[in-house]
């Protein structure tokens, strides 16, 4: 075992990776600035959780072989799990249950279909922490700042923190912070090149309020998506509702480039009635506001190039958003940090079964947490750019997304062996080089 591993946020990244370094590591300490609630409810640290986070099935499987017991607990505090029809877009087209394609065809999603997880972020977060909590190697200290790193011979071999102004010391530092992240700075500190970003500027804002409504049964399915008008002058807006566990409907409205959602809630329904179905209006008329409409603004998707660095330092690998954050219209970025938290342990049993020390470990995860983020980069650039103003680094994936062009194709046309190639690689359940694999295998 390996002595000591200090991670800094415990947002969905830092958790989870707690779980994965308390089997590699003796002590494994979590620090997070926030004051943490006691139940689950919204915290300033995580500023997004106001707003819809459905988890794709590929981030659920990886929590559940985690935290085997977690989705009973998610169940048990009434977090709803989406059946193949309670879960749907609302496009000008009609309505369509596989969200993977975008496409305005109702195609269903076939039985047996992995479902969507939908509850508030508090919820989920809070069910995950109470399980890291009792770890008996992982401590967990919050309402401490990370202020700096240590640095020794270049490498990092610890944390400073506030407000105590101590010094800790780790043989390993994870970097969960989030999308405020200070690894740039301490790479700077280092005097050692920075990575290249890569962005896609979509200007894209949320707008969120929570209502009760006066009759529950007016909605029984779990959620869906008003997607934008395809002409007209609303074709930026978008909304959804969902059925939370309390059950109260989060309305959560969308607006890109300038035509962002208002949060004065009058603005809120105005825009609620410009999209191009009535479901949310329809449903609001009796339901009783809750929670006062908040705005997030997402000026860009980011994605730093950490796998190409040729140098980095021992002792330090940032995961999650604080390697990439991409639009959340897509639902992506939980499953996106859990999936690098696989690669993580991925990483780290490969070293144990060598025997070999963590040295170089940043050369493995780097690129495999980039592996990560392809194909939700894709995914969400293939979207993003059919809008006119977006503008960014359109990726340079023209393979994947011929691929991904041929099988959507094919899956229109009733193959469901196609079909369950996109659908997976959008619910996050396997990578784009995992995809190409299945995909070269089918063929031969
Ligand atoms: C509006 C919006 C809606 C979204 N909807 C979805 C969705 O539907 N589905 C989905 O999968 N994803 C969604 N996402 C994305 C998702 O929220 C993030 O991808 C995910 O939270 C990333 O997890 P993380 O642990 O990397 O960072 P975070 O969850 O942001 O956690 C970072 C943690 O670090 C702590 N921290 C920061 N700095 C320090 C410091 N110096 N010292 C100590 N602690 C520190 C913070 O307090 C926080 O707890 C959405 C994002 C936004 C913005």
């Amino acid at each position: 075992m390996l002595e000591k591993a200090i991670i800094v946020g415990g947002g969905i990244a830092g958790l989870a990776t707690a779980r994965v370094l308390s089997d590699h590591f003796d002590s494994v300490l979590l620090l997070d600035a926030d004051v943490m609630p006691p139940v689950a409810d919204l915290r300033t640290g995580v500023p997004q959780g106001s707003h819809i986070h459905v988890l794709l099935p590929g981030g659920m499987e990886i929590l559940s072989r985690l935290f085997p017991t977690l989705e009973e607990q998610l169940d048990a505090h009434g977090g709803l799990s989406a059946g193949p029809s309670e879960w749907y877009g609302l496009t000008s087209h009609g309505k369509t249950y596989r969200l993977s394609r975008f496409q305005p065809t109702p195609l269903e999603r076939p039985a047996g279909a992995p479902s969507n997880r939908v509850q508030s972020r508090a919820l989920l977060e809070h069910c995950i922490r109470a399980q890291v909590e009792a770890l008996p190697n992982v401590e967990c200290r919050y309402e401490t700042r990370v202020t700096g790193p240590l640095l020794e011979d270049g490498a990092v071999t610890g944390v400073c923190i506030a407000p105590d102004d101590l010094e800790l010391n780790a043989d390993l530092v994870i970097d969960a912070s989030g999308r405020v992240s200070q690894t740039l700075a301490w790479l700077d500190a280092l005097g050692l090149a920075r990575p290249r970003e890569e962005a896609i500027h979509c200007d894209f804002a949320y707008c969120s309020a929570t209502f009760q409504p006066r009759t529950p049964e007016a909605f029984t399915d779990v959620g869906f998506l008003i997607s934008s008008a395809r002409k007209g002058p609303y074709t930026k807006r978008a909304g959804s509702l969902a059925r939370m566990e309390n059950g109260e409907w989060l309305v959560t409205l969308a607006g890109r480039l300038g035509d962002h959602p208002p949060k004065d809630i009058e603005g809120f329904h105005a825009h609620v009635d410009t999209l191009h179905d009535p479901k949310i209006t329809d449903l609001l008329k009796e339901a009783v506001l809750v929670r006062a409409p908040r705005q997030y603004l997402f000026p860009k998707s980011l994605r730093r190039r950490y796998d190409q660095l040729t140098a980095f330092p021992e002792g330090l690998l940032p995961i999650g958003d604080a390697v990439c954050h991409i639009n959340p219209g897509y639902s992506q970025g939980m499953s996106l940090a859990l999936r690098q938290v696989e690669a993580l342990e991925q990483a780290l049993v490969q070293r144990k079964s060598q025997k070999a020390s963590l040295q170089k470990i940043w050369k493995d995860f780097l690129p495999a947490a980039h592996e990560q983020t392809r194909a939700p980069w894709v995914f969400a650039a293939l979207q993003d750019f059919t809008k006119e103003g977006t503008t960014g680094d359109f990726p340079d994936e023209e393979h994947a997304i011929t691929q991904i062009k041929r099988l959507s194709r094919r899956a229109d046309k009733g193959d469901d062996e196609a079909a369950a190639l996109v659908d997976g690689l959008f619910d996050m359940q396997f990578s784009l080089s995992t995809l190409d694999e299945k995909d070269t295998a089918a063929q031969t």
